[in-house]
């Protein structure tokens, strides 16, 4: 009742149960039931890695996905991904019916039909390069032609954005048909058994990932069955995923946070993934409050969604009885809530903890590695860091020296799940941080320098964050090209100085970056958005801070702007900033 009174305006979901697709449903003729194939073709597999898809079968009718068209078990998926294997295979002609890593790029929309074209790319024995659809042309033109993708997937709606592509690039598309709201799937008979044998899942790649374009020009990422699973099963251990559970999805799906953390780990354990076609701060306040069978009690977003999402609550929900209401139901029905893919500031972890309860869940991860670290999921969550190494992964903090001509790495900090060594007389020390683990990627696609340069001579990955080790913790201090400033022989962190801004009154966010300058190095300079109607002067901004801030920390610069420039994933990119402000 209380929550219609929140959400007046809102309707039902639209969503509706559907019957049962059996396989007579779906006509299978010479080899039978497919899930009886599927059965003996994957599940008896002794390998040690094994697509997702392969565990759908144990989870039979249990809903996987709630989509906007309607619920889907986890049988309606295989069975839809297995035809679709079969069509990419008709197009592309593989005789061998296994297409030995060829790239298949999807566009879909945040739905079922996303989950369907992966797991047919896996069936096939392809790379999934899923699109973004907020992308323009030349982006996904970009993406498909520097994958040398073999095929283009395209859901209905997209069909008229992608088609122009696949026609300049000579490469052949294959329409989605509509997911309908009655379960049925428009699909003809399937007449064969399953493909691909699964001997070889391990270093096979299961996807390529373009990477924010935060640093220079998109670079795909290409992460094999092992890393993928290696991911999947670490984070599944760490935050103890259940099939009860169920997960509001509401990021990109072109990105690990949306691919692995929010979609992978549910269907991993046969849990549900209610996929909204976008983030609505109204949706998701009124999913998440919502006593409506299944429940949610799992919530993963990056910092500015939390950031939105109390936007929302300070403008709507007001009244006492209503914030009382919100707190208590958050505490009781749900178990976990995360934030990463972009530093999270404590402020925000404050204010989210006195309306809902939860002290978020910071973890570190990027595409290149997947997750690295996390906070506990029991145990304390240090406010600032991201905790300490997940399952399987290594990590050390190291700064490079170059003697002639030749790198050497000296190690400050060392550690695994386990523990973390210190070197005597390194503790505290700031460095680069370095990962090693079944979870890192294989190789940037078709950029052998690139990927040898991301390594050091003893095969760890370099990061390019700058990190500390700290009162048992690991911490993030920025990207070590541009969020950390060099001022007059002081190292600041342009993360740490936001950090403290954020808690400024008139600021609703902020990017510090860092100018060159003859005498200093670099300044530091705050890009900050005001709240309406407030201004803020250098010098008031000077008071403020000289109780909280080192001095040579505090901004001497302050460029006040309408909105600060963010990327889908709530990155800043600090180098097109510099560019605007300081191109001279
Ligand atoms: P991406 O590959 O797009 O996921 O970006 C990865 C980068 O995001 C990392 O290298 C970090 O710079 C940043 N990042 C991810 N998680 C965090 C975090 N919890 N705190 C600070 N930075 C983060």
């Amino acid at each position: 009742m209380l929550l219609s009174l929140l959400f007046p305006r809102l309707s039902r979901p639209l969503w509706s149960r559907v019957r049962d697709l059996s396989c007579s449903r779906w006509g299978w003729k010479r080899a039978g039931c497919p899930h009886r194939g599927l059965q003996t073709a994957w599940a008896t597999c002794s390998s040690d890695v094994n697509p997702v898809f392969t565990r759908a079968l144990a989870f039979g009718d249990k809903i996987a996905i709630i989509d906007q068209n309607r619920e889907h078990t986890y049988r309606d998926l295989l069975g839809q991904s297995l035809h679709l294997s079969r069509e990419i295979c008709r197009v592309l002609e593989c005789s061998s019916r296994d297409l030995k890593e060829e790239r298949i790029s999807f566009l879909c929309p945040n739905d079922a039909s996303y989950v369907v074209a992966q797991w047919a790319s896996w069936m096939s024995g392809g790379i999934a390069v899923p699109l973004y659809r907020k992308h323009p042309v030349p982006e996904l033109e970009y993406v498909i032609q520097d994958s040398q993708s073999a095929l283009v997937i395209a859901a209905e709606e997209y069909v008229g954005k992608i088609a122009p592509i696949a026609e300049k690039l000579g490469i052949p598309m294959l329409p989605l048909p509509k997911s309908r709201s009655d379960g049925s799937t428009g699909h003809t008979a399937v007449e064969e058994g399953p493909l691909t044998a699964c001997s070889s899942w391990k270093d096979r790649g299961a996807m390529i990932i373009y990477t924010s374009g935060t640093t220079g020009r998109p670079k795909g990422v290409l992460s094999t069955h092992e890393n993928v699973q290696a991911v999947t099963t670490g984070l599944v251990e760490k935050w103890e995923w259940k099939k009860e559970d169920v997960i509001l999805h509401v990021l990109p799906l072109h990105h690990v946070h949306g691919v692995i953390n929010k979609l992978l780990c549910p269907l991993w354990v046969g849990a549900t993934c209610i996929m909204f076609p976008e983030f609505s701060a109204q949706m998701v306040w009124k999913r998440l409050l919502s006593s409506e069978a299944p429940r949610i009690s799992v919530f993963m977003a990056v910092p500015t969604i939390y950031a939105k999402l109390m936007e929302y609550y300070d403008k709507h929900f007001s009244q006492p009885q209503v914030q009382d209401f919100v707190r208590a139901f958050c505490q009781e029905n749900i178990r976990l809530m995360v934030s990463g893919s972009a530093a999270l500031p404590v402020p925000v972890l404050e204010k989210w903890k006195s309306i809902t309860g939860h002290t978020l869940l910071e973890r570190y991860g990027m595409t290149e590695i997947g997750m690295a670290l996390s906070n506990p999921l029991h145990g304390v969550r240090v406010p600032g860091s991201v905790g300490t190494p997940l399952p399987g992964v290594e990590v050390r903090i190291a700064t490079e020296t170059l003697k002639n001509g030749a790198r050497s790495y000296t190690v400050h900090a060392q550690g695994d799940e386990n523990s973390t060594q210190v070197t005597p007389g390194l503790e505290g020390q700031e460095g680069e941080l370095l990962v090693k683990g079944p979870t890192v990627f294989r190789e940037y696609w078709n950029r052998p320098k690139e990927t040898a340069d991301a390594f050091t001579p003893d095969g760890w990955f370099r990061t390019g964050d700058t990190a500390v080790y700290k009162d048992g913790v690991y911490w993030i201090r920025g990207r070590t090209s541009v969020d950390i400033i060099k001022n007059g022989g002081f190292k600041i962190s342009a993360l740490e100085v936001e950090r403290h801004l954020l808690a400024h009154p008139h600021i609703t966010d902020v990017a510090v970056i860092g100018p060159p300058d003859m005498v200093w190095g670099q300044r530091v300079s705050a890009v900050v958005q005001l709240r309406k109607g407030e201004m803020l002067s250098v010098k008031d901004l000077k008071d403020w801070a000289r109780e909280t801030m080192a001095p040579y920390t505090i901004p001497t610069e302050l460029i006040v702007v309408e909105e600060i420039p963010r990327n889908q994933m709530g990155k800043v990119n600090k180098k097109e900033l510099l560019q605007r402000f300081y191109s001279a």
